[in-house]
């Protein structure tokens, strides 16, 4: 609903409470009429949905899928902020709630909770249970346990337990053998130095999470697959191993990790 059209119901409304016994007929009809268009149209505030003859739940899906939502995480578990042009909604995903009139007064599966629903599913807002956190190498948004804490990464910058990388200092291949959440200057090595104190971390940030590889070295050259076990693991800031495109990748098994 346009605030224009708004305005003018309520003026009307007012109009009507001084008026009424000399209301003209055609008015009346004419309020009618935009009031059916208000009810049924793509921008109508909350309320019967849709024309007769449509499934109202099929019809309450389609109007989450269409009408602009915008829906935020609220601190509080499972609840969701939703913004429309009709107001501002809490949905509650535990309970199955929505503080909303559709769902208040006529206990129906309103929009809000199903454009909820749609937005976890697609992952634009975090689950239940799940909050929002920076990538310690690019800050891009990553959905992480609500009680984890360390540092993070996102999908791009995360490297697979068992993929092959290079390392940017020495230029040399490793495979990974674990992502850790523990930051560059809080991870130590067994001789309690942290891993941010080596001369060659200085070019990676103290807050990047450490990666635990193993370095590959001749093994590449003998047949079968690579065994790791038993090599020594170094931990490294996460920006330090460069992960390799698809032709780049060793097409060599990995075992042992
Ligand atoms: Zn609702
Ligand atoms: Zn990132």
């Amino acid at each position: 609903m346009t605030p224009s059209l708004n305005a003018e119901r309520r003026s009307e409304t007012d109009d009507e409470r001084e008026r009424r016994p000399h209301r003209p007929r055609r008015r009346a009809a004419e309020r009618r009429a935009r009031h059916a268009l208000l009810s049924t149209g793509p921008d109508a505030p909350d309320g019967p949905d849709g024309p007769l003859g449509v499934d109202p739940g099929a019809e309450r899906s389609a109007r989450a899928r269409r009408e602009p939502m915008a829906v935020f995480a609220l601190r509080s578990d499972d609840q969701y902020l939703v913004d429309t042009d009709g107001g501002s909604y809490v949905v509650d995903v535990g309970s199955d709630t929505c503080t909303c009139p559709d769902y208040e007064i006529r206990h129906h599966r309103c929009k809000h909770l199903r454009r909820v629903d749609m937005e976890i599913g697609i992952g634009r807002v975090p689950a239940p249970g799940e909050r929002v956190a920076a990538c310690a190498v690019c800050g891009a948004g990553v959905f992480v346990p609500t009680r984890e804490t360390g540092a993070f990464l996102c999908g791009d910058h995360r490297p697979a337990v068992g993929a092959f990388v290079r390392d940017r200092e020495a230029d040399k291949l490793l495979v990974v053998t674990g992502v850790t959440r523990t930051r560059a200057d809080e991870y130590r090595t067994a001789d309690g130095t942290r891993i941010s104190d080596y001369e060659t971390n200085a070019d990676y940030g103290d807050h990047e999470p450490v990666i635990e590889a193993v370095y590959v070295g001749n093994a590449m050259r003998s047949p079968g697959p690579l065994d790791v076990s038993g090599r020594r693991r170094y931990g490294f800031p996460a920006s330090r191993l460069r992960r390799l495109t698809p032709d780049e990748r060793p097409r060599k098994p990995v075992i042992g990790i």
